[in-house]
């Protein structure tokens, strides 16, 4: 079976830099709301400063109306995991807030989280926040021309595994992305090494670990969009979409490109 047979987008160089400007655009919009995720401001404002802040840059929202999702980005409060929906909501001293962008630029894709402490949080929340960006970069870290697509969801699963009882969200996965937001193949945050597509260049996958302070299960509620925690314990949310080229890794949706982290794991940097 080809690569072509599992319906993976092989991206040329060219495109792969409209991918990255797609990227860009999401992953500074993430910096700034970020800074903007503090008490008493409602998760509408921030979807208000985000769809600015992605239409100033001359790139489309790529998740308003979205399957007729009706926002430009997912905010997820607590023991929300994804997919939650901007509104009246206040953020209030403790909570977390994961936050999902996505952006369109000429025809291309970047996808992206990140979750944030709103002011002082409980230190198991601040675990389970550097967890989880940690198990994205080690499930980033483990992709390598000529490996497979699994490669990354085991890295993912074995960090989360070392660090304690977690819940690792099993109902929702990483993707392919390119002239699409979400492509197959499909990138698990669990599971054996060596399986699925090879990683070649030209691929983008979104890595996207969803985890938990206790089990992986998940309901979602009657909007029919905000998936939560059937145990009501809390989630946090990171994800960043990266290609691999022939001298290393590219984070499209860090704006640095991923070279600190990458480099900090020992990843040849790959972005030009
Ligand atoms: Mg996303
Ligand atoms: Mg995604």
């Amino acid at each position: 079976m080809g690569l072509l047979d599992r319906g993976v987008e092989i991206k040329s160089p060219e495109q792969i830099d409209g991918m990255r400007k797609a990227g860009i655009v999401v992953g500074r919009t993430l910096e700034l709301l970020r800074g903007h995720a503090r008490a008493g401001i409602s998760t509408a404002e921030l979807d208000g400063i985000a769809e600015d802040s992605i239409r100033s840059a001359g790139a489309t929202p790529s998740f308003l109306g979205y399957h007729g999702f009706p926002a430009s980005i997912c905010t997820s409060v607590n023991d929300e995991v994804v997919h939650g929906i901007p509104g009246d909501r206040v953020l209030a001293d403790g909570d977390v807030v994961s936050i999902d962008c996505g952006a369109i630029v000429e025809g291309w894709h970047g996808d992206a989280a990140i979750t944030v402490p709103v002011g002082e949080v409980a230190a198991e929340l601040t675990n389970l926040m550097r967890i989880t960006e940690e198990a994205m970069w080690r499930g980033i870290a483990a992709a390598h021309l000529g490996g497979r697509v699994t490669d990354i969801s085991h890295a993912v699963e074995r960090h989360v595994r070392s660090q304690g009882r977690y819940g690792i969200v099993e109902d929702y996965t990483g993707h392919g992305i390119g002239s699409a937001m979400h492509q197959p193949p499909n990138v698990p945050n669990y599971g054996r090494p060596g399986k699925g597509p090879r990683l070649v260049e030209g691929l983008a996958l979104a890595v996207e670990p969803m985890i938990t302070g206790g089990t992986k299960e998940t309901d979602v509620l009657e909007d029919d969009w905000t998936v939560v925690t059937t145990d009501g314990s809390r989630a946090a949310h990171f994800e960043h979409t990266f290609t691999l080229t022939s001298t290393g890794t590219w984070v499209l949706t860090a704006p640095d490109g991923g070279e600190a982290a990458l480099t900090a794991l020992g990843v040849p940097f790959g972005g030009r």
